[in-house]
């Protein structure tokens, strides 16, 4: 994992349906050997960070730059992260953030605050939002070149732009009546 894919998976955390933990363990599937070490204690720290998180995404979509870097500061502060070189991808070496010592829920949260703190720090606190379509508040992290993604995903870009057309198409039928 790079800071990059920390970042996302804070993301991936904030979207996360985290209802018991089988649902954890699902949203975790991808990451070897949490899904067998996580347990109660572990969903209710990340239960209580994704909330955290999400006044951190709300934060930077209002346009709240020191209010977002205040609560992730908080956040970073009570979460003892603690750095380790890594090589066991053979591409290169990488930075792996742990909170050693607690539980995996912990190493989680350390984990995915270093790679926001590093995305905003990198790219800006205005890369981070929520989803613009209708009835969805999903968070995003925005990384293409231009600044533009105002979506989480293609099919809320998509559904917007075609509800987007319909009220045009409204509209003009509107006009010429
Ligand atoms: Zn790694
Ligand atoms: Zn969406």
């Amino acid at each position: 994992m790079d800071f990059a894919a920390y970042a996302d998976a804070g993301v991936a955390l904030v979207n996360a349906p985290l209802g018991d933990l089988a649902a954890l363990r699902r949203h975790l599937r991808d990451r070897p050997g949490y899904p067998e070490r996580i347990g109660e204690r572990d969903l209710a720290t990340l239960r209580a960070l994704q909330r955290r998180l999400r006044e951190v995404v709300q934060a930077a979509d209002a346009g709240d730059e020191p209010g977002t870097v205040a609560r992730l500061n908080s956040l970073l502060q009570r979460t003892a992260v603690s750095p380790r070189i890594s090589g066991h991808d053979a591409s290169s070496w990488h930075l792996h953030v742990t909170a050693p010592g607690t539980a995996v829920g912990n190493d989680i949260a350390a984990e995915v605050l270093m790679g926001l703190a590093v995305a905003v720090i990198d790219q800006g606190v205005d890369r981070l939002g929520l989803c613009r379509a209708e009835g969805c508040e999903l968070a995003y992290l925005d990384t293409s070149p231009n600044r533009s993604r105002r979506y989480c995903s293609q099919r809320c870009a998509s559904r917007s732009n075609v509800a987007a057309f319909r009220a045009r198409a409204r509209a003009r039928a509107g006009e010429q009546a």
